[in-house]
């Protein structure tokens, strides 16, 4: 059952309410959510609720009808969100855990390791004991297998996860494993589940060949009735009569485990299929279904796998499936996780320059607009741990922080997929020699109509936005021609404005964000005239103070000579190296009519003496040549 205690509680009444339970034979959990305190108590024997209603300090108590407990949504209404060390599981994030099927040697898990982190995966997979339909094929490489995964987790980063196969192996899990895997064939192992769940690190459990959405809860149950908070769902097919594929990979799961329970649940298309041409569109379908992540099994040479070679895609496939992942991300409001790479490096060089401990103080970004932007949005997705997100009115001023190191980075727009480049971010990049850009982030726009609580649309008179949002929105707004559109310095600082004003005839179209921070209401979500609404951030930083990992992006500008054949001097140089151009814009060069400046964005070979040699030869057809900044996309 689910007891609410009341707000406030002494603290004195809680430990009743506890020992009360527990002598009753309750197993009780405390949850602190959003809204409310509740105790979770799980017991064997029943009990007349009415009982426990009336002790001192309880607000109400809720009897769980499923035969899954603390596994239930009616248990725990927040999503559980898994901590992996860097890694987190659940919620609005897409996790990807990728590797071989089993480790088959030292070199192997380490270069696949090398490879999957590359495209993006942030969670190295690997079998070392592999439960084997037939006893004479490969059964693991058993502890050396461990070492090796270990191995390969230190050097890159990437956290690991390993299939347990007996409790002999419970003290080595428990010390080198992250994440513990419970393959298919032992969903239903229980005394393996009770012994694993009591180690109390992350469980991934896997759904048995044979076991029903309910079947795969109730093992749940037993790791966390046994100790573990933190258990991780998997779907990777179960029999069914077709024998096309290797299983049938049951995605509508997802939506159910989402509606019946409170644990991530991530999808395994790899043993979900058995054929690698399939893996991939499963792979994103699982992704559009609401999955938390995907696990796959990817081999540097999937010809010579000593296990799953045919479903094992190849590392470009891999990389092309997580670039696949990213554009679809957005989409689903959702980020893909990426390791922390940069605020690991950004944090040993903060305690180096101000020799402060790594744990100190949060790192801060500024951004122009208020509260609620979509550039405070963009920070948070970018940073994904925790930031300080600082408003600033203007961009200038979000430059000036960033060079007088009052903060860390900033975030500025660059460009709108459909209202096209901030030309102000453009001119103030070149202005400000010392600062480069470090990162790109891409958001989705979803502009909402909002309103005061309790204002319904028949009461709006006026309607306030930035033009553009305005603009984005002029479809919806063309039903409404009675209503007054005024243009506002800022989308958020709209939904402000109206907030201070507190009249219902009043509107703005912003994020819903925005009317969360102002306490106002959304009366419609999603106004735009067209849904692939896009906008991408560009993340600034003072040069030299933070150091970025593998660039694969860079932007430069150039000016070239007044003489024919001189931009296309320098796109030979590009092309001639096969580098591939992102983007080409001009801009008027300030201060000399009729002469122009190109911007342009290049993807970043893994050799970059190819890109550097580019750059010497453009540098001589040009007149002016600057690096924006190499980064990270
Ligand atoms: C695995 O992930 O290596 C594995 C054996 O999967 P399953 O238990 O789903 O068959
Ligand atoms: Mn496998």
């Amino acid at each position: 059952m689910v007891i609410v205690l009341e707000h406030g509680i002494k603290e004195s009444d809680k430990k009743n309410l506890k020992e009360f339970l527990q002598s009753k034979g309750f197993k009780v959990k405390e949850i602190v959510g959003e809204e409310e305190t509740i105790f979770g108590a799980v017991g064997i024997k029943p009990i007349d609720i009415r009982e426990v209603e009336i002790l001192p300090g309880v607000l109400r108590v809720i009897p769980i009808t499923k035969p899954y407990k603390l596994a239930s949504r009616e248990f725990k209404k927040d999503d559980t969100v898994v901590n992996v060390g860097p890694v987190k599981i659940g919620g609005q994030r897409i996790v990807v855990m990728a590797g071989p099927c089993s480790v088959e040697s030292r070199e192997q898990i380490i270069q696949t390791a090398r490879l999957v982190k590359e495209s993006g995966a942030v969670i190295l997979r690997g079998g070392a004991f592999k439960p084997r339909t037939s006893p004479y094929s490969f059964q693991g490489l058993g502890l050396k297998g461990i070492e090796y995964l270990k191995e390969a987790s230190e050097i890159t980063g990437m956290p690991v996860v390993t299939e347990i196969i007996s409790t002999d192996h419970i003290g080595v899990f428990k010390e080198y494993v992250d994440i513990i895997q419970i393959g298919a064939r032992n969903m239903q192992n229980f005394e393996l589940l009770k012994r694993v769940g009591e180690i109390g690190k992350p469980v991934l459990l896997k759904r048995g060949l044979a076991a029903t959405i309910q079947d795969l809860l109730m093992s749940a149950e037993y790791l966390l009735a046994n100790g573990t908070d933190s258990v991780i769902l998997c779907e990777r097919g179960i029999r069914t009569f077709e024998t096309y594929t290797r299983n049938t990979l049951d995605l509508s799961a997802i939506p159910v485990v989402k509606k019946l329970s409170h644990l991530p649940i991530i999808v395994d298309p790899s043993h979900g299929t058995g054929i690698r041409a399939k893996v991939p569109p499963m792979a994103l379908a699982a992704v559009s279904a609401g999955a938390d992540g995907i696990m796959v099994e990817v081999h540097p040479n999937p010809e010579k796998a000593f296990s799953d070679g045919p479903q094992s895609l190849y590392p470009e496939q891999f990389e092309k499936l997580m670039r696949d992942i990213e554009a679809l991300a957005p989409v689903l409001k959702k980020e893909v996780y990426r390791l922390p790479e940069y605020t690991t490096e950004t944090y040993t060089l903060k305690k180096r320059e101000e020799g402060k401990p790594i744990e100190g103080g949060l790192l801060k970004v500024a951004f122009q607009g208020e509260k609620g932007a979509y550039s405070e949005r963009a920070i948070h997705s970018y940073f994904q741990n925790e930031v300080e997100a600082i408003a600033f009115q203007s961009f200038r001023r979000v430059f000036d922080a960033v060079l007088d190191g009052s903060v860390d980075y900033g975030v500025i727009p660059l460009e709108n997929s459909l209202a096209g480049s901030i030309h102000r971010n453009y001119d103030l990049l070149l202005q400000y020699p010392d600062i480069k850009i470090v990162g790109e982030k891409t958001i989705r726009i979803i502009h909402s109509l909002i309103g005061l609580p309790g204002a319904d649309i028949t009461d709006i008179k006026r309607v306030y936005s930035h033009p553009q949002g305005l603009a984005q929105c002029e479809g919806f707004l063309s039903a409404h021609p009675e209503w007054e559109q005024v243009p506002f310095y800022d989308t958020a600082g709209s939904v402000a404005f109206i907030a201070r004003e507190g009249k219902r005839e009043n509107a703005a179209i912003a994020s819903s964000e925005a009317a969360g921070v102002y306490g106002m209401k959304v009366i419609k979500e999603g106004i735009e005239n067209i849904s692939q609404n896009y906008t991408r951030f560009a993340v600034i930083a003072l040069e030299g103070r933070f150091k970025v990992v593998s660039p694969n992006k860079a932007s430069f500008v150039i000016s070239t000579m007044d003489k024919p054949g001189a931009l296309y001097l320098t796109l030979k140089a590009l092309a001639d190296r096969q580098l591939n151009m992102k983007k080409l814009e001009s801009r008027p060069f300030p201060g000399k009519p009729w002469e122009y400046m190109f911007y342009i964005d290049i993807d970043v070979p893994s050799e970059r003496e190819i890109f550097d040699e580019a750059m010497e030869e453009i540098k001589k057809s040009t007149d002016y040549f600057r690096i924006l900044g190499f980064y990270r996309v």
